[in-house]
C-alpha cells in the first residue's frame, strides 16, 4: 500500500449526492490542454433522491464503444422520477466519458482501461483519476451497483445479466437474486480472465452487490439488446425496493464459465470463419472457426477447438483476426 496519505480528488460534482429530488448535472474533472488552457472533462450524471433507503450506483460506458448501457441510462435519467423512488439511484451513463465521446474502448486521452484502472489514482491519468473518485467517492455511497458491458467493437456475446463466485456467500446471494430480477434472456455465473484492476472487483471488495451484463457488442446496440437494458435496470431497482413497481418477470437461461477452458485464444492471425454462431451448442474438439493464413492461397486454415461441451456465449466481432484474439467463449448450462 501507499506510504503517504492520498491526496484528494480533483473531481468536483456540480450535485449534491445528500439532497432530495432529481438533480442533472457533471463530475468535472480538470483538464488542461492545446485547446483549453483551464478546460475540464465534464462527465454527465443524474442523481434522483427521495427519503431514507438504499442507493443504487448504475453506470455505463466503463468502456466506451459498448451501447447498451449508456441508452438505458440516459434514458432512465431523463424519465425517473423523484416521488417513484424510495432511497437513491446515482446515474453514470458514461463512465469512461473520452473513451464515450471517441467511440472506443479505452480512453482518448490516456488509452486508460477503465476496467484494468482500479483503485485508480487522484494524481495519475485522467482515466486513473475517475476510478479513484468512483473508489473512494461513488462505491461508499451505494447498497447495489450495476455496470453495464456489451462486447465492443471486437466482441459480441449472448445477451445476460452476470455475477460472480465471491467468498462472501451471502453477498454472492443478494447479487445473483438481483441478476435474476433484471430478466436477461440468459444469466451468467461469471468467470474473468483477469480480475485485477477492475471495477467489479472493487466493488466486491468493499462488500457491495455487484451485477454487471453483457448485452450484445460490434460495437453498436439493437433494439433489442436495447430493450433488454431497459427492462433489466427497472427490474434491478424494482427488486432492491428503490423504483416503485413489480418486477417484469422473464424468463432466463443460467450459464457457469466454469473454468479457464471456456475461452478459445488465437494462435495465429488471418481470415476467421465462423463455424457456430451465438447460442448453439458446441462439443469438446469442435472447430469453433477456421483462421485462413491471408497472405496466400491454397494454404491449410488453422483450426480453433473447443475445449469443453458448451453453449457459444461470446464470439469475436471482426473478421480478421489476430494472435491472442479471443475467438470464442462457451458457457455450460446450469440446471
Ligand atoms: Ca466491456
Amino acid at each position: 500500500m501507499l506510504d503517504r496519505p492520498l491526496r484528494p480528488s480533483p473531481i468536483s460534482p456540480t450535485v449534491d449526492f445528500s439532497a432530495e429530488g432529481v438533480q442533472h448535472g457533471f463530475l468535472r474533472l480538470p483538464y488542461s490542454r492545446d485547446d483549453s488552457a483551464w478546460g475540464s472533462v465534464m462527465i454527465p450524471l443524474t442523481v434522483v433522491k427521495n427519503g431514507e433507503g438504499p442507493t443504487a450506483l448504475l453506470t455505463g460506458g466503463n468502456h466506451g464503444d459498448e451501447y447498451e448501457g449508456p441508452i438505458a441510462l440516459f434514458d432512465l435519467a431523463r424519465t425517473l422520477k423523484a416521488e417513484d423512488v424510495t432511497g437513491r439511484v446515482i446515474i453514470v451513463p458514461a463512465m469512461n466519458y473520452p473513451a464515450f465521446l471517441a467511440g472506443t474502448r479505452t480512453s482518448s486521452i490516456d488509452k486508460g482501461n477503465m476496467n484494468r484502472s482500479f483503485p485508480g489514482a487522484p494524481d495519475g491519468t485522467v482515466t486513473q483519476k475517475i476510478a479513484d473518485y468512483f473508489q473512494r467517492e461513488l462505491l461508499p455511497l451505494a447498497d447495489i451497483v450495476l455496470d453495464f458491458h456489451s462486447g465492443g467493437r471486437t466482441l459480441d456475446f449472448l445477451p445476460f445479466c452476470a455475477a460472480h463466485i465471491l467468498p462472501d456467500k451471502a453477498q454472492e446471494a443478494k447479487a445473483f437474486d438481483l441478476v435474476s430480477a433484471f430478466g436477461a434472456p440468459w444469466s451468467m455465473k461469471m468467470l474473468e480472465i483477469d480480475a485485477v484492476g477492475m471495477y467489479d472487483t472493487a466493488a466486491e471488495e468493499m462488500g457491495k452487490v455487484f451485477i454487471t451484463t453483457e448485452l450484445g457488442g460490434g460495437g453498436t446496440a439493437t433494439a433489442k439488446s436495447a430493450g433488454i437494458a431497459k427492462r433489466g435496470v427497472a427490474n434491478v431497482l424494482k427488486a432492491a425496493g428503490i423504483l416503485k413497481g413489480a418486477v417484469e418477470a422473464a424468463a432466463t437461461t443460467w450459464l457457469d464459465m466454469p473454468d479457464g477452458n471456456c475461452f478459445s485464444f488465437a494462435e495465429d492471425g488471418g481470415l476467421l470463419e465462423p463455424l457456430f454462431d451465438l447460442g448453439e451448442k458446441v462439443g469438446t474438439g469442435d472447430v469453433l472457426a477456421r483462421i485462413y493464413p491471408a497472405g496466400r492461397t491454397g494454404a491449410e486454415p488453422l483450426e480453433v477447438k473447443a475445449r469443453m461441451d458448451g453453449i457459444l456465449t461470446a464470439r469475436h466481432f471482426p473478421g480478421l483476426v489476430k494472435p491472442g484474439d479471443c475467438v470464442g467463449v462457451l458457457a455450460t448450462v446450469v440446471g
